[in-house]
C-alpha cells in the first residue's frame, strides 16, 4: 500500500464513530463525500433519524433501469470514543494495522469505495452501481433496513464489505438473529417478616432462563443466550421485578418463526407471577441459495486470476446487513472486507497485505457481474 493511502486510512480510524455518536459518524460520512468529490459519482445524503448519523447513497455506472449491483458498508463501530487514546491505539506491527473499527469495517469500506470510484472513473461498471454507506449496522440497522430492502428489491447482486473470516474467508450464509426482552413481575415482601407472602421475581426468572437455555439445539444450529439479568432492589426484599434480554440464533426461517413463537409464548410456572415478552426476529437467516453459490464461484475464479484462493467460511453466527438482502432472494456475497481478527475487541486488527488483492477483487466484481 502507498503511504498516502495509509495516511487516509489513518484519518478514518482516528475519526472515532460509535453508532450513537452522531457527530463522529457524520464526520465519517463527510470523509466519504470528500473521497468521491473527484469522481463521476452521484452523492445523496440521507439525514439521520432516531438519534443516528446520516447515510449515503452513491450512484455510478450506466444510468439504465437494469437491476443494479448493491454494495453495503457501515461506518459505525462498537468502540466508545476514547478507545484509540488508551485501549486500542492506532499502530502498525508487522503486517497488522491496529485501531478501533479497522477490521469491522473501516479499512474494508475504504478500499471498497476506492474500487467503486476507480470503476466509476473508468466507466467499466457491468451494471448500475449503488453503494450504501450506513450509520447503524452495529445496532441492527433500525434506520437503514428499509432503505437497504428497498434497493435490494431492484438489485441483481449484493456485496457486503464485512471483514473476511479466519484467513480471509468470505461469507455466503449467516444465522438469523432474534432479540427479546422478558419481564417478570412477582410480589414484593420483607425477606424476614413477610417471606411467605412474597413472590420472588428473580426466582421465577431463573426458572424461565432454564427453559430458554434448554431451547438451544446445536444439531439444528439453534442457540439461545441470556447474557444479562437485572432484578431486585435490596438484599432483604423479595423482588417484585426481574428482567433479561434473550439472544436467539437460527439457521432457517422456519426455526426463526418456531422459536420466536416459543419465546413470546413463555408462561409463568406459577399463576402468582406475570410475564411479558416483547421482541422478535431482528435479522432473518441468510441462506446460501443457488444464486449466492454461483456468485461465490464467480468471485473465486476472479480471485484465482488475481492470485489468491477465495474460500467460503462455514455458516457464521453473527448477522449483518447481508441477511436483509439474502432474505429477499438477492444473491449476496459477504465478508469481502479485509482479512484480520478481533472484531468488537481491543485486539482488533486488519492485515495490510490483504487490502490490495481484495480491492482488485471488488473492482473486477463490479466490472464483470453481468
Ligand atoms: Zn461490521
Amino acid at each position: 500500500m502507498t503511504s498516502p493511502a495509509l495516511d487516509t486510512l489513518f484519518t478514518w480510524i482516528r475519526t472515532e464513530s460509535p453508532t450513537h455518536d452522531v457527530a463522529g459518524v457524520n464526520l465519517m460520512m463527510d470523509l466519504v463525500v470528500g473521497q468521491m468529490a473527484d469522481a463521476p459519482v452521484a452523492v445523496e445524503r440521507v439525514q439521520g433519524e432516531q438519534g443516528l448519523g446520516d447515510a449515503l447513497i452513491l450512484r455510478a455506472g450506466p444510468q439504465t433501469d437494469e437491476p443494479a449491483i448493491l454494495i453495503l458498508s457501515h461506518l459505525d463501530t462498537v468502540h466508545p470514543v476514547g478507545t484509540i487514546e488508551k485501549d486500542l491505539p492506532l499502530r502498525i506491527e508487522g503486517d497488522r494495522l491496529y485501531g478501533p473499527g479497522v477490521y469491522d469495517m473501516k479499512a474494508s469500506a475504504w478500499y471498497c469505495l476506492e474500487a467503486f470510484k476507480e470503476v466509476a472513473r473508468k466507466g467499466t461498471a457491468a451494471r448500475p452501481l449503488i453503494y450504501l454507506v450506513t450509520p447503524d449496522e452495529e445496532i441492527g440497522s433500525p434506520m437503514t433496513r428499509p432503505i437497504i430492502e428497498n434497493f435490494a428489491r431492484r438489485t441483481a447482486y449484493t456485496l457486503v464489505t464485512e471483514p473476511g473470516r479466519d484467513g480471509g474467508k468470505v461469507v455466503t450464509a449467516r444465522k438469523g438473529v432474534g432479540r427479546f426482552d422478558v419481564r417478570v413481575e412477582g410480589r414484593p415482601a420483607h425477606a424476614g417478616s413477610r417471606h411467605a407472602h412474597g413472590r420472588n421475581a428473580v426466582y421465577e426468572a431463573a426458572r424461565q432462563i432454564l427453559a430458554i437455555e434448554a431451547m438451544t439445539d446445536y444439531a439444528r444450529g439453534i442457540t439461545t443466550t441470556v447474557g444479562m439479568v437485572s432484578g431486585g432492589t435490596a438484599v432483604n426484599t423479595i423482588p417484585q421485578h426481574c428482567s433479561f434480554p434473550v439472544d436467539l440464533r437460527v439457521e432457517t426461517v422456519a426455526d426463526g418463526e418456531a422459536l420466536a413463537r416459543a419465546i413470546l409464548g413463555l408462561k409463568p410456572q406459577d399463576p402468582d407471577f406475570k410475564i411479558t415478552v416483547t421482541g422478535g426476529m431482528n435479522r432473518p437467516p441468510y441462506e446460501c441459495t443457488e444464486g449466492t453459490a454461483k456468485l461465490f464461484e464467480h468471485a473465486k475464479s476472479l480471485a484465482a486470476e488475481i492470485g489468491f484462493d477465495l474460500v467460503s467460511a462455514p455458516r457464521v453466527g453473527g448477522g449483518s446487513d447481508g441477511n436483509f438482502t439474502a432474505a429477499l432472494g438477492v444473491p449476496t456475497l459477504d465478508g469481502i472486507g479485509i482479512d484480520g481478527d478481533g472484531a468488537h475487541t481491543l485486539h482488533e486488527y486488519g492485515l495490510i497485505s490483504s487490502i490490495a488483492p481484495r480491492q482488485e477483487l471488488v473492482k473486477r466484481l463490479l466490472e464483470t457481474l453481468r
